[in-house]
């Protein structure tokens, strides 16, 4: 399970939570809000997983930290590849713990942004670990992404419904001790609370 302190990565989590056992990964990345490592290290910790692993990639950067790279149609919070890296890490995890699953939070608004959220990229790489991997091959490791069809109300609705602690986690794009409900990332918890018609209990 790939875990940030978001609530889609949450709710993926928690929905994973109720079958079967879990282990999630953390990835530090250049410049990750600190309130958002403390927000998932809090959500592992109330979901009472198996085993909460933190990565460090210190040299990794998102795009609005790279001189000259500013991809059209992205966001500055992109990070190249990302998601080849932190599921290779994943990949690696599972055959380390002969796990059967890797679980991202991904939701269908991501898959219409980033290429690396696409079904055909996650197939392709799901080969690509059986091919490079007897253990992965032979535990018929899968890719999974509970969320892929639900737009953010949705997954908001669902977490609500599954326990979520919304307290503990985190949208803001800035590092503070509280959401600053101006950068994208507080804008978009807002609309995405109010449509789905629950409370935010961070929202003041
Ligand atoms: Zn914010």
């Amino acid at each position: 399970m790939l875990l940030s302190g978001g609530i889609d990565s949450a709710t993926a989590l928690y929905l994973t939570k109720k079958t079967q056992g879990v282990r999630a990964l953390t990835f530090e990345y250049m410049g990750i809000a600190q309130s958002e490592l403390t927000a998932a290290k809090a959500i592992a910790s109330r979901a009472g997983i198996i085993e909460h692993r933190m990565v460090r990639l210190p040299d990794l950067k998102e795009a609005a930290d790279i001189p000259g790279f500013g991809p059209p149609g992205l966001p500055p919070t992109y990070i190249p590849l990302r998601n080849g890296i932190f599921y290779a890490f994943a990949a690696s995890y599972a055959e380390e713990t002969g796990a059967a699953y890797i679980v991202g939070g991904h939701n269908e608004d991501d898959t219409k942004v980033f290429a690396d959220v696409s079904p055909e990229f996650f197939g392709s790489l799901q080969r690509a670990f059986w091919s490079g991997s007897r253990i992965l091959r032979k535990n018929r490791l899968e890719i999974v992404q509970p969320l892929k069809r639900l737009k953010k109300p949705a997954v908001i609705r669902l977490a609500a419904s599954l326990g979520v602690p919304f307290e503990l986690t985190w949208s803001c794009h800035r590092d503070s001790e509280e959401h600053c409900w101006k950068c994208d990332g507080c804008l978009t918890r807002k609309r995405c609370f109010k449509e789905a018609g629950i409370v935010d209990p961070l929202a003041g």
